[in-house]
């Protein structure tokens, strides 16, 4: 047979895309595992988006950086972080250029899919005690039921003093749970659609079922309960009122796969790209561009609220550092380029007919850049320029980020957003990229190791490029 003589023309002219594992030498390997070690480690402790903040803040104080304070001379290569009332967080490497050439920022969010307590949540039914849920973010009610769950938050007292609850994660520790029928008794609920099976009123997790002996009371369990709450964690009932509890998936994370190619755990949606992002900045020495971290919280909800990506904190943050230079906010954010990292979905096998494979993102191809996310016809997404889109495929390329393009599933199948819109409106040029998920906003998601490496890459390179 006859060589093709159109081999190389139609490598040129072709796009193929490779998995990573093609693309990359053994050594490049170790750095990712490596690298996704670390991650596994954050991913364990930061359970929430207050403690993703503090193992943040801990992480970057151990690289050098300092507590924003209003006023601070800051000279190249100075390192700063500001918390939004320990709930977001955004750092800053200090450039060499003046910012009102504009800064480097990636933007990743905090918060995760989970159950929060109601504000009086505690009930007794019979002589089986219950906290009452009301779901934050997107889930699939049938998901949450049957899996051991932790609780983690703050419960702040009358006194204003506050007790920070962690408790359902160790081995040692009691875990809590959400029950669900029998097959045997479930007819009737089988037949309902996923969606209606479960509802949002029936998220009740189960935290006692003793009674207070010798006590001839009414709501005898909840007594017990709340005697032992008390005695823990000196609270009342009412301390409820002014509490954040949230329940999250006590499964720890782990590797997944006989080659171990991928981890299994909660809340990579977006703490993956969170942790990319922060490794990224305290990597950076004096980088060209200042470069910006935001860690955001209530992304899940539309990024509202004080800490939420659409809050001045932001801008109040910023204007601090253009302030330190004389440089107007508005110039600086004109000349400003934002990586929205967020994750995207990855092609399930399973459900193809979801996705359109030739612009989906896949497992083990790298940081997926979504150009526009949103929903019947793109409503509602940042869209970014193909100048936009060039700029970050030049970077990429001259850094060996592997990166792959990607749109969440097929033409009105469904759609999402991500905090990409907030920051262009900000008049910055701003797009997507993040890790490709599988099951995403479940419980437990699934990502591969090599695309968090890549992630983590691109964003080093955005950071680094001059
Ligand atoms: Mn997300
Ligand atoms: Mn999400």
């Amino acid at each position: 047979m006859a060589e093709n003589t159109f081999k190389e023309e139609r490598e040129k002219l072709f796009y193929e895309q490779k998995n990573v594992r093609d693309i990359i030498d053994d050594a490049e390997m170790k750095l990712s595992d490596a690298y996704c070690e670390r991650y596994k480690a954050f991913l364990g402790k930061a359970r929430t988006e207050r403690e993703a903040v503090a193992e943040g803040i801990a992480l970057a104080e151990a690289k050098g950086f300092r507590a924003y304070e209003p006023g601070m001379a800051l000279a190249a290569g100075d390192k700063v972080y500001k918390s939004v009332r320990g709930k977001a967080l955004m750092l800053a490497v200090i450039g060499r250029e003046p910012l009102s050439k504009g800064a480097t920022i990636a933007a990743a969010h905090v918060d995760s899919p989970r159950l929060d307590l109601k504000q009086v949540p505690v009930y007794e039914d019979s002589e089986v005690a219950f906290l009452k849920t009301h779901y934050y973010g997107g889930i699939r009610k049938y998901q949450w039921v049957t899996i051991p769950l932790s609780l983690h938050g703050v419960v702040v007292l009358k006194n204003g003093e506050t007790v920070n609850v962690t408790i359902g994660d160790r081995e040692d520790e009691p875990s809590f749970i959400i029950t669900d029928l029998l097959p045997h008794l479930a007819k009737e609920q089988a037949k309902k659609p996923l969606a209606e099976a479960i509802t949002g009123e029936a998220l009740n997790i189960v935290i006692g079922s003793l009674p207070e002996k010798d006590d001839d009371g009414k709501d005898r369990v909840k007594f017990h309960t709340l005697r032992i709450l008390n005695e823990k964690y000196g609270i009342t009932e009412a301390d409820f009122l002014s509490a954040e509890l949230e329940a999250v998936p006590a499964i720890p994370v782990r590797d997944i796969g006989f080659d171990r190619s991928l981890i299994g755990g909660y809340g990579h949606d977006d703490r993956v790209c969170a942790y990319a992002e922060l490794e990224a900045i305290l990597s950076v020495d004096k980088p060209a561009k200042t470069a910006v971290c935001i860690l955001a919280d209530k992304e899940e909800i539309g990024s509202e609220g004080v800490s939420g990506m659409q809050s001045e904190a932001f801008e109040t943050f910023m204007t601090d550092l253009c302030d330190s230079q004389n440089v107007p906010l508005r110039r600086c954010f004109e000349n400003s380029f934002c990586i929205s990292a967020d994750v995207t979905n990855a092609f399930d096998p399973t459900y193809p007919e979801v996705s359109d494979k030739r612009n989906n993102a896949r497992i083990n191809y790298g940081v997926g850049i979504a150009k526009f996310t949103g929903a019947r016809g793109k409503s509602g997404s940042n869209d970014a320029s193909a100048e936009v889109v060039g700029k970050i495929r030049r970077v990429f390329a001259d850094a060996n980020v592997v990166w792959q393009t990607g749109e969440l599933g097929k033409v009105d199948e469904g759609g999402g957003g991500t905090v990409a819109m907030y920051m262009s409106k900000r008049n910055i040029d701003t797009i997507d990229a993040g890790v490709p998920v599988l099951s995403m906003h479940a419980p437990y998601e699934i990502v591969a190791k090599l695309d968090c490496w890549m992630t983590y890459k691109g964003i080093r390179a955005m950071y680094n490029a001059e």
